[in-house]
């Protein structure tokens, strides 16, 4: 996995360190955004393999940071992720590449990171 760019975006510090610390152990190398304005300026600066976006967060939340990320990089795999029921909506209308829900267990979200990189 070497040279695995990953940027994790979570309003929550205690997610954005156990998702870094997980990720890190696979062998990605993890980079830390706490909003969305954050997480385009990361963008901008930096070539990522993968983006793990909360939704939920204050100022703009992932949706928009979403949006603004794939007008700028259409390609750009972003996977959104957030508590379990959170959302209630149709997540297909979405323009993300995957949704995994939030969860000490990031078996899930491994898995699905992988998938996206077809590794
Ligand atoms: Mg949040």
């Amino acid at each position: 996995m070497n040279g695995i760019k990953i940027l994790v975006v979570d309003d929550e510090e205690n997610i954005r360190f156990l998702f870094k610390e997980e990720l890190e152990e696979e062998g990605y190398q993890v980079e830390l955004a706490s909003n969305g304005f954050e997480a385009i300026d990361k963008v901008k600066g930096t070539k990522f393999d993968v983006i793990v976006m909360d939704i939920k967060m204050p100022g703009m939340d992932g949706i928009q940071a979403l949006n603004e990320i794939k007008n700028m990089i259409k390609e750009q795999p972003v996977i959104l992720c957030s508590a379990y029921g959170e959302f209630k909506q149709d997540f297909s209308s979405w323009i993300s590449d995957a949704y995994v829900v939030k969860s000490a267990d990031t078996g899930e979200l491994k898995q699905t990171i992988k998938n996206i990189l077809n590794i």
